[in-house]
């Protein structure tokens, strides 16, 4: 790195002015939420500070694993004193689902595209492959040593978010981080395992009856992937399991893109979007009021289903012939 942001400098004032910090991301934390989360927790008491880390869902079970994973407080509002608030992962503060945080001092950390700027000091930069890179360079910048914790959280993030280093975000950055992790004592074979390896027999069934019922459009280069509560009771897996489902279909070479609709309830979908190099999801999923980066986003959305995915395929079908979205 040759330049030093001004808005990380700003936060570096910030957290040696500061001393008990609440710390918090997006609602259903994936990797990068949880890893930016506890490393910059660790590196802050490193530094002889408080911090709590709160969040509005618990953390998927492979993330269990993890150091100070358990120790997250879950929560639908604040409970408590604090001199700043660090948000990390959220394009907006409500992506939080945690009330109370604008009380406090906010420093916004995100790697978003659309971050809404909602901090006290905001550091945004979309080129970085996960939050962590971020915090990785803030985690130095406040001569915190790289231990094998915080390095471990780093990792996990970059490991996750770059979809197991598939997604055209990774730069030399992200393995200058990933080597420093290495060197810090971090064993790659032990984050895998846990991340990817650690699963449950009803996850395995349930991936089986949803790829059973795949579609593919006529195309040939957009899978459709559906589940819903019957289809996960009748597998003896949860929703929860599903997680990490939606980039299997990528795995097929002709499969450029794909769209994961998951029953809410009545007509409401959470709907994730994947896709391979320069095909842009993250476009789509903001024309529908959600959000994410060009290989993986995701959004809410509500109508009949065989029109929600008419329309998806549409757009996909756009987006993977370099047809510039509506906006
Ligand atoms: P998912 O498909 O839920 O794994 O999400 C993939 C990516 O899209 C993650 O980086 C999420 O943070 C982002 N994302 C998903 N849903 C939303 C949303 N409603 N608003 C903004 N970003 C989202
Ligand atoms: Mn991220």
């Amino acid at each position: 790195m040759t330049t030093t942001s001004p808005d990380l400098l700003q936060i570096v004032e910030a957290v040696r002015a500061r001393r008990r910090f609440v710390l918090s991301s997006h609602a259903r934390p994936d990797g990068d939420s949880i890893g930016s989360q506890l490393a910059m927790a660790y590196a802050l008491q490193a530094m002889g500070k408080a911090a709590v880390v709160v969040n509005s869902d618990a953390a998927a079970a492979p993330l269990l694993a993890f150091p100070g994973v358990r120790d997250i407080r879950i929560a639908p509002a604040i409970d408590g004193d604090f001199d700043a608030a660090i948000i990390m992962e959220c394009g907006d503060l409500k992506r939080t689902g945690v009330a109370g945080l604008e009380r406090f001092f906010v420093v916004n950390i995100d790697h978003h595209p659309g971050n809404t700027g909602y901090g006290n000091i905001n550091w945004f930069d979309a080129t970085a492959a996960a939050c962590a890179e971020l915090v990785h360079e803030l985690v130095r910048a406040l001569g915190v040593p790289l231990t094998r914790q915080i390095a471990t959280h780093i990792y996990l993030a970059i490991l996750t978010d770059t979809g197991s280093f598939h997604y055209s975000s990774i730069s030399p950055r992200t393995f200058e981080i990933c080597r420093e992790c290495l060197e810090a004592g971090v064993d790659p074979v032990m984050v895998a395992r846990n991340v990817y390896d650690s699963n449950n027999m009803g996850r395995l069934k349930l991936f089986g009856a949803v790829l059973g019922a795949m579609q593919i459009a006529d195309s040939g280069r957009i899978a459709i992937v559906y589940v819903d509560h019957e289809m996960a009771r009748a597998a003896g897996g949860t929703y929860e399991d599903t997680e990490g489902l939606v980039n299997l279909p990528l795995t097929v070479k002709e499969i450029e893109a794909v769209v994961f609709f998951k029953q809410e309830k009545g007509d409401e979908y959470r709907v994730s979007l994947r896709s391979k190099g320069e095909i842009d999801v993250g476009v789509i999923a903001k024309e529908y009021g959600g959000g994410g980066h060009k290989n993986a986003a995701g959004c809410t959305i509500t109508g009949p289903i065989e029109e929600l995915q008419k329309a998806l395929i549409e757009k996909l079908e756009g987006a993977i012939d370099g047809r510039p979205a509506d906006r």
